[in-house]
């Protein structure tokens, strides 16, 4: 069937909602908060072929997916947290700590794991689009380091579910503004996963210049300025057909943070981009299992999901 299903985070309140970042140097107030999957949900649940369900992935899952894809010392320091701390030994290499830890944040990060299963197994049994509506977003965080208030990466564990469904091989495209450190790095231990990422220069969570592809299975994209729409849709549509050459299903890393406003963007993208894009994805025929990255102009995010799910679902009725 044609119609996404949206899998929602377990949990409320904003207990786990991020308490500050260091962006640009100074420590800001977070803008990741549980308010935003309510926002994108409004969104996406516009247009009448898309369901929410919730994650029913269990506690032994997310623990395996996560000694699969992470570092067990790393998973053991943030399980054991009773306080809010920084953790310097556990910044991405070569960069600064941006974040603290504590016991809500990474609760709300193994929930956001839950949601990226469960959405992946939906798509190995046979539905056709899910979205894992999650959060803290997942792709800036190694298999040993955090950042960008990621903890837990969330792609890698729906590559990981995919993987292990005889799903693969699978094809990840990130399209948040930010790159990708953490999904590079862990993806670079999984041989049936290809990496492509579309994102802008300059980025903070890269020690060098340029970005280099660790593998190559890896395809980087960087736009030095903010791209034209038809200019990023052209470079979509280019990494589509060539992941389609080896995978034979997506996960796509989908962040708003591209459009004008966003609090930790630079682009000046409208949110009906996000139909144009959605319209692409569902024309290149695979099976996709969305994973939220970022994205936090909240006055944007209903509009952005809206525009996704319209686009996607458009184009997957006429094809
Ligand atoms: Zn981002």
């Amino acid at each position: 069937m044609n119609g996404l299903v949206v899998v929602r985070q377990r949990g409320s309140g904003s207990d786990g909602d991020a308490p500050w970042i260091v962006d640009g140097g100074r420590r800001v107030p977070g803008q990741d908060g549980r308010r935003r999957l309510g926002l994108v949900e409004e969104g996406l649940t516009r247009h009448p072929g898309a369901r929410t369900v919730g994650s029913g992935a269990t506690d032994t899952d997310v623990e395996r997916t996560l000694f699969a894809i992470h570092d067990l010392g790393y998973l053991a320091a943030l399980h054991d947290l009773s306080d809010l701390v920084i953790l310097p030994r556990f910044a991405a290499p070569g960069l600064q700590p941006d974040i603290p830890a504590g016991p809500e944040l990474v609760t709300a990060a193994d929930e956001a794991i839950r949601t990226a299963i469960s959405a992946a197994r939906r798509v190995a049994a046979g539905t056709r689009f899910a979205y894992a509506l999650c959060r803290p977003p997942g792709h800036h965080a190694g298999p040993a380091f955090m950042g960008g208030y990621c903890y837990l990466n969330t792609a890698a564990a729906a590559a990981h579910a995919l993987l292990e469904a005889g799903a693969g091989p699978v094809g990840i495209l990130d399209l948040d503004l930010h790159y990708p450190n953490g999904t590079s790095a862990i993806v670079a231990r999984m041989p049936d996963v290809h990496l492509h990422s579309l994102h802008a220069w300059p980025v903070t969570n890269a020690p060098t210049d340029p970005v280099l592809p660790r593998t190559g299975r890896e395809r980087l994209v960087e736009f030095r300025d903010a791209p034209d729409p038809e200019a990023y849709l052209d470079a979509v549509d280019e990494s589509l057909d060539q992941l389609a050459r080896t995978a034979r299903v997506l996960v796509v890393s989908l962040g708003y943070d591209t459009v004008a406003g966003d609090p930790h963007g630079s682009w000046d993208f409208e949110p009906g981009v996000f139909a144009a894009i959605g319209r692409l994805l569902a024309s290149c025929g695979l099976p996709i299992c969305v994973v939220q990255e970022g994205g936090y102009a909240v006055d944007q995010l209903a509009d952005c999901g809206g525009a996704f799910a319209a686009g996607l679902l458009a184009e997957a009725a006429v094809a």
